[in-house]
């Protein structure tokens, strides 16, 4: 999958028992939802995806 953004390859970090597609280029963040074939993006995941970065930083 890629970004919709800017056509990046989209990493994938599983969040919180779920997954999100990540852009580390423009900064997507992407929610896989069963129910949807397009990701929703959050703010919520923005927050989670920088805590994870903080920690994997360490
Ligand atoms: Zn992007």
């Amino acid at each position: 999958m890629d970004c919709p953004r800017c056509e990046t390859t989209l990493e994938t970090y599983a969040l919180a028992g779920s997954e999100a597609e990540v852009c580390e280029r423009c900064g997507y963040v992407g929610v896989s939802v069963e129910h949807e074939s397009e990701p929703v993006e959050l703010e919520s995941w923005q927050e989670a995806l920088r805590r994870f970065e903080e920690k994997h930083a360490e």
